[in-house]
């Protein structure tokens, strides 16, 4: 196993441990390794423990929130634990933690053409095992929900080195209580609000929930996450992307009509003002047929029924709402498809590009964004508080994300450390008023480092201290 000591050494050698697409700077570490199977993972961490030293679990590093960065103690990298294999051809492939999404992707297409895997959380270089310990979700969260609902069982590596494999429905919570051979007796916090949107904001608490989900989403606090079985899905016949250049009236109408619609919606997106200015300045798009709103739409076609069945049906909507097809660009082939998965990913890339080209200058600044969502009714309304907060705080600013859940993104870009402290209290608000309208601070990307102190808007001091002792005795087995 490859294995580095010294803080300084890995510094200066591998300077890509220390930090992640959030740019938060001071990340450091005193010992890393980089192990090739489960007796090396197994063993490191229980070397670490033994020595009480801290371990920061480290994927691809594509994590926004700052929970892959070191603060001292040492790093596992799950770079070296790749491998695929089918166990059922039907559907379920177990994948160690180092692959990607992307690498699943490829596997799919060649080894089982005809299956895809669901989440889609759109940055393909992102780990199975950081997704899977992130709960992430993307655009297809819509119709497929987040990455837990996707995995069947797992292989945990305990921070004592001691591993567990944990299959959907072998454990199940009663009343918060579980008394399980190795765990022993867990006992969940009684949470007095649950969001009623999606959320990855502390841990998964339910009180009839499956121990594996107590897992996934854990963000490593539990442990390392060594593979995953996951639950593969037949293609549909074909699938219709659709990007509308639309005004704001014409925006929310559409949405409202699609959201009501009967058809098999994958996924519903959106870039809110100044977004495609952003782009403008920032990159080099092409034209846009319209704006300044967009409203982004996949539709599947079920097997055995025809595309055209579902053009026709989007065509009246579009014309109900007065939005011509001149101001679309559809995507009805592989090729086309891509090309507007591409234009949503922009967004995001460039905002992290600018902000670690403004973090290399100056220490104090890192990705400054709400990952926050409210009940998908209260989203216009929400929107609007957004928009003036984010007005206010006189900075460059865009909002993006997944609309059809009530989840849109915003990201400031902060030019200094003053501008930080302004950018950080504007997010700080925003995540309060997304609570009040009992929605999360954190619906995919986790709580990290960064997002920490918003768990206080959220939960009670007794939640908090309950989601603790449940790690703690977790991390001590
Ligand atoms: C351009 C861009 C777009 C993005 N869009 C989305 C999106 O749409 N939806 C979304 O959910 N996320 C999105 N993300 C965030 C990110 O891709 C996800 O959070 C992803 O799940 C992180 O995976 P990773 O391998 O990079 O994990 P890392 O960043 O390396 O780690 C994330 C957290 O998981 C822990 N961890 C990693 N691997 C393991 C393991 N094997 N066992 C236990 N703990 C582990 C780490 O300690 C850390 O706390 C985006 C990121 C970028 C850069």
């Amino acid at each position: 196993m490859k294995t580095l000591r010294g803080t300084h050494y890995i510094s200066e050698n591998h300077p890509e441990l220390l930090t992640d697409e959030s740019s938060l700077s001071g990340g450091n570490c005193q010992a890393a390794a980089w192990p090739g199977d489960l007796g090396e993972s197994a063993g490191f961490l229980a070397e670490c423990t033994e020595d009480r030293v801290p371990v920061t679990i480290s994927g691809s590093r594509t994590g926004v929130a700052g929970g892959a960065v070191p603060m001292g103690g040492a790093v596992l990298s799950t770079e070296r634990l790749t491998g695929i294999e089918t166990l059922v051809e039907g559907g379920i492939i177990r994948v160690r933690a180092g692959e990607t999404l992307a690498s699943v992707e490829e596997y799919c297409e060649k080894m089982l053409p005809g299956l895809f895997y669901p989440p889609d959380p759109t940055e393909t270089t992102a780990s199975i095992g950081g997704t899977v310990a992130t709960d992430a979700s993307g655009a297809s969260g819509y119709r497929y929900g987040s990455t837990r609902n996707w995995v069947n069982r797992i292989t945990m590596v305990l921070n004592s080195g001691r591993t567990l494999e944990i299959a959907r429905r072998d454990h199940i919570f009663t009343g918060g209580r579980l008394n399980h051979p190795v765990l022993g007796k867990l006992v969940l916090p009684v949470l007095e609000r649950k969001p009623f949107t999606k959320n990855a904001a502390g841990l998964h608490i339910s009180p009839g929930m499956d121990l594996i989900d107590l897992f996934i989403g854990s963000e490593g606090r539990l442990g390392l996450i060594f593979d995953a079985d996951l639950k593969l899905l037949e293609k549909p016949e074909a699938t219709a992307t659709l990007a509308v250049f639309c005004d704001e009236e014409q925006f929310w109408g559409l949405r409202a009509d699609i959201m009501a619609s009967k058809m098999p919606v994958r996924e519903l997106e959106a870039m809110a003002p100044p977004c495609l200015d952003f782009l403008r300045k920032h990159t080099e798009p092409p034209e846009f047929p319209g704006g300044p709103w967009v409203l982004e739409t996949c539709i599947e076609v079920p097997r055995g029924e025809k595309l055209d069945t579902v053009l026709e049906a989007l065509d009246v909507l579009l014309e109900a709402r007065g939005i011509s097809p001149g101001c679309t660009w559809g995507g009805f082939d592989d090729g086309e498809r891509q090309r507007l998965k591409e234009f949503r990913h922009l967004l995001p890339e460039t905002v992290n590009r600018l902000i670690a080209g403004l973090a290399a200058k100056d220490p104090d600044i890192h990705k400054v964004a709400t990952d926050t969502a409210v009940p998908p009714a209260k989203l216009r309304a929400y929107h609007e508080y957004m928009r003036s907060v984010l007005e206010d705080t006189g900075m460059e600013y865009i909002v993006f994300g997944h609309c059809g859940q009530g989840h849109l993104h915003s990201n400031l870009i902060p030019l200094s450390s003053r501008d930080m402290a302004i950018a950080e209290k504007a997010v700080e608000l925003m995540a309060r008023r997304a609570v009040s309208l009992g929605g999360t601070v954190s619906a995919e990307h986790g709580t990290g480092k960064l997002k920490k102190p918003l768990l206080e808007l959220m939960y009670s001091g007794k939640e908090l201290k309950g989601m603790n002792l449940l790690a703690e005795h977790v991390s001590r087995l």
